[in-house]
């Protein structure tokens, strides 16, 4: 076996719980053919003790047969902690200056998550908090042209550190500055994940009360990679009423609790919509979103009606919350802000 097919072999053992493999998810940090013995080390952020061993099994399953025995496959793992998330001390230390990390998520796509955080993101600001805004998403970005600020470009500052883009009082980060409109995302694998970890870490955010995280849909290994590089103050799940999409926001709660990031709260999109004679339709159904938040014992924050301003704002680069003072987004971010004062 060469060092290349032994690269190889490492590549079809999968993180457990996870889809993605050991090596894009840049845990091996050496795999080394040397007189025919695979010599392997290994890094790994958690507090799970069944992680490591399992890998370490995984690894010695697949390779003592090739290779010819358990003493032909040497493999050293190094275990450290994972930020601690919640703490507010763990937070600043994750990225300084910056208060708390709000990690917006969705189970699936097209629920309305970005709508939300971007429409969160003004109402926090309203309040007279400094907010700062980073699009996750990068196979969607769509931040950027919420805030109508899609061919801007960005720059670096002294240190090369990124400067977020300003709109609306509140600091952007968004794939959506790299590409052209047309431009497909190729980026897979660990240069995702570094780029993930680029945008959280190498961009000047500076003081901030809240910075929201636009997550991607699902619970995938992008999110992994952002709760294993900044502390998190909590999270908040958007979901519509439908039964298919609770299914969904559930494995995200799942995820959530899993790594130990605390659920500040739900919130329910596409709840009814409203006709001119002022009867709801509830299109997609309705209690589901309280229902879950009674099961997981957080607050619905909002329910947040079908309404086609907010598809006409979000196109014209002015999320809707800005134009109205007293939307469910912003008795959302007075919520939010209540929950996190409460907890200290
Ligand atoms: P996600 O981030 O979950 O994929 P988006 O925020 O991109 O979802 O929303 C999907 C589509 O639904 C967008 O066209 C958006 O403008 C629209 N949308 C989201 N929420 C609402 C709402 N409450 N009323 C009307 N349209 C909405």
């Amino acid at each position: 076996m060469t060092t290349e097919d032994l690269r190889a072999q490492l590549a079809t053992i999968k993180y457990p719980g996870f889809s993605r493999d050991i090596i894009s998810f840049g845990l091996v940090k050496l795999a080394e053919m040397v007189d025919e013995v695979a010599d392997i080390h290994l890094q790994i952020q958690t507090k799970d003790a069944e992680i490591p061993r399992k890998i370490f099994n995984d690894i010695h399953a697949l390779l003592d047969p090739l290779l010819g025995g358990p003493e032909k496959v040497k493999v050293g793992i190094d275990i450290q902690n994972p930020p601690v998330q919640g703490d507010a001390a763990a937070v600043k230390e994750s990225l300084p200056g910056v208060k708390h990390i709000i990690a917006v998520a969705s189970g699936k796509g097209g629920v309305g998550k970005s709508t939300v955080s971007a429409n969160l993101a003004v109402a926090l600001a309203s309040q007279g908090l400094k907010v700062g805004l980073c699009d996750c998403d990068l196979y969607g970005p769509s931040i950027a042209h919420m805030f109508g600020v899609s061919n801007h470009e960005l720059r670096s500052d002294s240190d090369d550190n990124i400067v977020p883009i300003e709109a609306h009082g509140i600091k952007l980060m968004s794939m959506g500055f790299l590409l052209s409109d047309s431009s497909p995302v190729i980026v897979r694998g660990p240069l995702a994940n570094r780029y993930t970890q680029q945008f959280l870490k190498q961009v000047a955010w500076g003081e901030l009360d809240v910075l929201v995280l636009d997550l991607p849909p699902g619970t995938g290994d992008i999110q992994l990679t952002i709760v294993q590089s900044v502390a998190l103050t909590g999270s908040v799940i958007v979901t519509t009423p439908q039964e298919i999409a609770l299914i969904d926001a559930r494995k995200a709660v799942t995820m959530f609790a899993k790594v130990n990031v605390s659920i500040l709260g739900l919130i329910e999109n596409m709840s009814w919509f409203e006709c001119d004679l002022g009867t709801r339709y509830p299109l997609f159904g309705s209690g589901g979103g309280q229902k879950e938040a009674d099961r997981i014992k957080v607050p619905l924050l909002a329910q947040i009606p079908i309404n086609p301003e907010t598809c006409q704002q979000a196109d014209a680069g002015t999320p809707i919350a800005l134009r109205e003072e007293n939307t469910a987004y912003h008795d959302a971010a007075r919520q939010l802000m209540e929950g996190l004062a409460k907890k200290g």
